[in-house]
């Protein structure tokens, strides 16, 4: 039987006139998620975007999942395709939903006409429709309350169309909708998290990544690809930018006060991630930082590197818990990959005694012993880019 794929779009009702650029983008967003599955013809039509597979072959499951992590989708459902005509509706319901039927034990029909030429008004479609599967699945009984499975007939435009229950979509915006915006990714818990969140609220994501070898390896920077192509089922491709930061760190600790030094690389930081957003169009960065989680993350940390960069610093995880973080780490399957005990940059020459009480004006009197201009824009002109996804 053919089949398609039906998705509602969420929130993007609410936009009024910007709603055809919303699901236009969401329908491009679509495609390049499906691209590689096979050929599908995707439009949209009175507030539903249909996918329609090209061929047989193609896997409609596959489909299904992968559209559950696009966001902008509110629902989505596979459907299978029917002439719009009860006789035709009537002859391939019962094969279509058995599948649903035979393991339920109550059931009801519910009906949507949206082309009103259809001869039959929806409370008789539901009842011809019922009589039918209550004949082909004579263990079922309707309840119109509690049913185990709610069977729809949908008449539109060009057919016909039957389905069960719709699955939830991903929500959210799709990509691309709020702008851009440069994660700072480490191959921790948080930060993949974070990028998951401020994509889900339709920003497109590119990604900064510092490494310091040799007190950082190889493997650590293959984790990070890892976590961005875990985060593609999502955000779609990441470009990731990687920066060098033995330098850096070396000068820091060589020349600064100890007990700041964790300060003074995350403000060298946020500069150089800034540099990197502005010259990919992005207009914020996003961090994976929590309230009090570490001593570079206490409210006085957070406001001596917050001042280091005029752009918008966005923390979608700042007022979670560890353990609510590490549930959507779960979710997205980044958790065991974040968890591999590879060295970040973060945590070379810690100082065992970080003040947790920074003062902005020993901060930068401490930062003031640092060339930290021409050491920053030597790491700036050794940037290495790659396209994940
Ligand atoms: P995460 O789990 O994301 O590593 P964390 O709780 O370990 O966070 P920190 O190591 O203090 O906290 O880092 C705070 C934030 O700084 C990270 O969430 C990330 O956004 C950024 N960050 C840390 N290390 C790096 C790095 N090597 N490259 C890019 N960004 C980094
Ligand atoms: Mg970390």
């Amino acid at each position: 039987m053919k089949e398609l794929i039906l998705l509602k779009s969420g929130e993007m009702a609410l936009k009024g006139l910007n709603r055809s650029y919303f699901e236009d983008t969401l329908i491009r967003n679509c495609r390049r998620r499906l691209e590689s599955l096979g050929k599908f013809h995707i439009y949209k039509s009175q507030s539903t975007i249909y996918v329609e597979p090209q061929s047989e072959e193609i896997d409609l499951d596959e489909a299904v999942d992968r559209l559950g992590r696009v966001f902008g989708i509110a629902a989505l459902t596979r459907a299978a395709i029917v002439d719009k005509d009860f006789n035709d509706i009537k002859a391939k319901a019962p094969g279509y939903l058995a599948a649903w039927l035979d393991t339920a034990n109550t059931f009801k029909v519910e009906a949507k006409r949206s082309d009103k030429t259809f001869p039959m008004k929806s409370p008789e479609l539901c009842l011809e429709l019922g009589a039918v599967l209550l004949d082909a699945f004579p263990h079922l009984t309707v309840n119109v309350h509690e049913p185990d499975v709610t069977v729809y007939v949908e008449i539109r435009e060009k057919a016909a169309y039957l389905h069960v229950d719709q699955m939830r979509g991903a929500g959210g915006l799709p990509v691309g909708t709020s702008g851009s915006a440069t994660l700072l990714i480490s191959g921790g818990i948080d930060s993949p998290v974070a990028g998951y969140m401020m994509a889900k609220r339709g920003l497109q994501i590119m990604a900064v990544h510092f490494v310091s070898p040799p007190y950082t390896s190889e493997h650590a920077l293959e984790k990070v690809k890892t976590l961005c192509k875990k985060l593609t089922p999502y955000c779609g491709h990441i470009r990731l930018a990687v920066v060098p930061f033995t330098e850096i760190q070396v000068a820091i600790r060589d020349q600064c006060p100890e007990d700041v030094f964790t300060v003074i690389m995350r403000r060298c930081m946020m500069k150089l991630a800034e540099r990197v957003a502005a010259d990919n169009e992005c207009g914020a960065l996003i961090t994976g930082e929590s309230v009090a989680q570490v001593a570079s993350q206490t409210i006085s940390a957070i406001a001596c590197t917050d001042v280091a960069c005029r752009m918008p610093v966005l923390r979608p995880v700042i007022g979670m818990d560890k353990d609510e973080i590490v549930k959507i780490a779960y979710k997205i399957d980044t958790f065991e990959t974040s968890i591999l005990p590879y060295e970040d940059c973060c945590t070379v020459f810690t100082p065992r005694h970080p003040k947790t009480k920074p003062k902005l004006a020993y901060v930068e009197e401490a930062e003031s012993k640092l060339d930290s201009e021409a050491l920053m824009q030597r790491a700036y002109e050794k940037i290495e880019y790659f396209v994940i996804g």
